[in-house]
């Protein structure tokens, strides 16, 4: 079998990744007033079930995408190819990256050659609410 794709970038290039990021809030646990302990009938202090002894109640606001990742470089690419009876590769290969110094990856979606394209294709998820 033989065939050619391209990947969306190469060994060695830089890279800068996005991802979907949390904006947090934390109110403060009424249930305990803030304590992280409930004393019960018994007159046993338990750890406060609701906010788990912390005093705070923690929320996800909203989630938005970001360029995370500055500067990395590729080290490692994993394609898979789909190939029919004709050797031919019958649609573009799905891409993991991997960087040096880390050990996660990134699909090829996540993954861009400037800092431009990483936030340009941020802001365009985040215009569409995604
Ligand atoms: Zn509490």
């Amino acid at each position: 079998m033989n065939f050619n794709f391209s990947t969306k970038l190469d060994i060695t290039d830089k890279a800068f990744t996005i991802a979907n990021l949390a904006e947090r809030n934390s109110a403060p646990c009424i249930l305990c007033s803030e304590s992280g302990r409930i004393l019960g009938n018994d007159m046993i202090t338990e750890r406060c079930p609701r906010c788990r002894g912390t005093g705070n109640i923690f929320n996800i606001n909203n989630t938005f995408w970001a360029v995370d990742k500055e500067n990395l470089i590729i080290d490692t690419i994993r394609a898979t190819l789909m190939v029919n009876r004709n050797d031919e590769v019958f649609n573009s290969p799905s891409e993991e990256y991997y960087f040096a110094g880390y050990h996660y990856a990134r699909t090829e979606t996540e993954v861009f050659k400037s800092l431009e394209e990483a936030q340009a294709e941020c802001d365009k998820r985040n215009s569409k609410g995604a």
